[in-house]
């Protein structure tokens, strides 16, 4: 069945859990499986060079010698194309710090689970790897076929558009407005995510233009929807990198209100940045956003770095919760203790709490029994284009 064409290998020093994986990947149908007691051995099997290179690793957490940590590490830096499954007897909000550590070492993490593993995760967690897989490749593909330079003829054809995400207000389950995320509506190769061009720019120190084609057509379809009696917020990501610029805060405030839009009607999302070097700059313009009436959000909220402390001297009226503290929130006693203190954290500073990433009913419930304002993601609506989100809004959008 699925699993039968994927190489595996399981790195795990108690015997008879190892044993328990193995058996588990054979029922599904593996042949191919490597076996390892701990982090070091795992690594010099990956070395030994297999003739086919090893398509998912899972991998225990706690080990001897080497543990799971410092094998994703290696793994990470030797850029080793395997995807990983996490086992682990973790707390879930550990296992969260775990896969943001394998994120940044640029690991390909397909999921973490709890032990005991059960044989419909197992099997969840390969079909993911076989979509994932295809799709990661064509990202992977997308991100090598597009060149710096196409994307910059892509801009010049103003090929990039919005897709807006409903934002629904909790209390009375109306739509009180959406986010504005980048898509590139390419003519021959449909629309692209955000990862295939938003690294790029930022690497090349060339975001701007993208912000501000993105703010523009966004201010204007919130003047769109203005005009058809729907008044509602939109929210637009600004890039840190271009708050350096000292004069942005006034190059943003004039497109706005040369549209015609009052700045009460547009947010403005900020995340986080280590990167984040120029503080001075970027609290400048954000006073003045803020004072010019833009409503500010602190984006990935609980992800960031120290840098934020100083940015929540400045007024800030939103706080948006990262998913990955959403996602699964009616079934994680951590996770909910994490998410409730941060909505806490907001109406203390009287800002509005949102969180992204709701999938399920189940974790809508649970936040509104937590009094969150705010609620964005899947289980309300993905992000569409500004055609299919006027319809939305004039089809009473969605009862909640
Ligand atoms: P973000 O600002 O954190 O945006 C939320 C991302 O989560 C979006 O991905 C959205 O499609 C996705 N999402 C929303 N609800 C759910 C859910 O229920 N489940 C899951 N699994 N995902 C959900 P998207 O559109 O791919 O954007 C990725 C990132 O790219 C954004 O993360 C943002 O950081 C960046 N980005 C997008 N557009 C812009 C832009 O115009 N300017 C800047 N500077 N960054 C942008
Ligand atoms: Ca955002
Ligand atoms: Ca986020």
């Amino acid at each position: 069945m699925t699993a039968s064409e994927l190489n595996f290998l399981v790195v795990e020093d108690d015997d008879f859990q190892r044993r328990m994986v193995v058996s588990m990947l054979r029922s599904l149908g593996a042949t191919e499986v490597q076996e390892a007691g701990n982090g070091r051995q795992a690594l010099e099997m990956l070395h030994a060079g297999h003739a086919r290179p090893v398509d998912i690793v899972l991998c225990d957490m706690d080990m001897p010698e080497m543990d799971g940590m410092e094998f994703l590490r290696h793994l990470g830096q030797e850029n080793n194309a395997a995807a990983v499954i996490i086992l682990s007897m973790l707390e879930r909000v550990l296992l969260v710090s775990v896969e943001k550590m394998s994120e940044a070492y640029g690991v390909k993490l397909l999921g973490s689970v709890e032990k005991p593993l059960t044989l419909a995760q197992l099997e969840g967690l390969i079909l993911r790897y076989k979509r994932g897989s295809s799709r990661a490749r064509q990202l992977s593909d997308a991100v090598q076929v597009f060149t710096l330079e196409e994307i910059r003829q892509g801009m010049k054809a103003r090929q990039f558009e919005p897709y807006f995400q409903p934002k629904t207000d909790m209390k009375t389950g109306r739509l009180m407005g959406a986010e504005a995320l980048a898509r590139w509506v390419h003519p021959e190769y449909g629309v692209i995510a955000p990862y295939a061009f938003i690294p790029l720019l930022e690497r090349a120190k060339e975001m701007d233009e993208l912000t501000f084609m993105m703010l523009e057509k966004s201010v204007a379809a919130c003047r769109t929807l203005q005009d058809r009696g729907h008044s509602l917020v939109i929210s637009v990501n600004l890039s840190l990198t271009s708050l350096t610029d000292i004069t942005l805060a006034d190059r943003v405030t004039q497109l706005v209100l040369d549209a015609g839009v009052d700045p009460h009607s547009i947010v403005l999302e900020v995340t986080e940045s280590a990167a984040m070097t120029d503080v001075a700059h970027a609290l400048e313009n954000l006073a003045r956003l803020r004072m010019h009436g833009f409503g500010l959000s602190i984006d990935d909220f609980g992800t960031g770095y120290a840098s934020m402390q100083q940015l929540m001297r400045i007024a800030f009226s939103e706080l948006k919760i990262d998913q990955s503290f959403v996602k699964d929130i009616a079934h994680n006693e951590a996770l909910r203790i994490v998410v409730e203190s941060s909505i806490s954290l907001a109406r203390k500073l009287r800002v509005k709490s949102v969180a992204e990433g709701v999938e399920t009913r189940q974790d809508w419930d649970t936040l509104k029994s937590l009094d969150c304002d705010i609620a964005q993601g899947y289980f309300i609506a993905k992000p569409m284009s500004l055609d299919a989100f006027l319809a939305f809004a004039e089809s009473g959008a969605k009862e909640l």
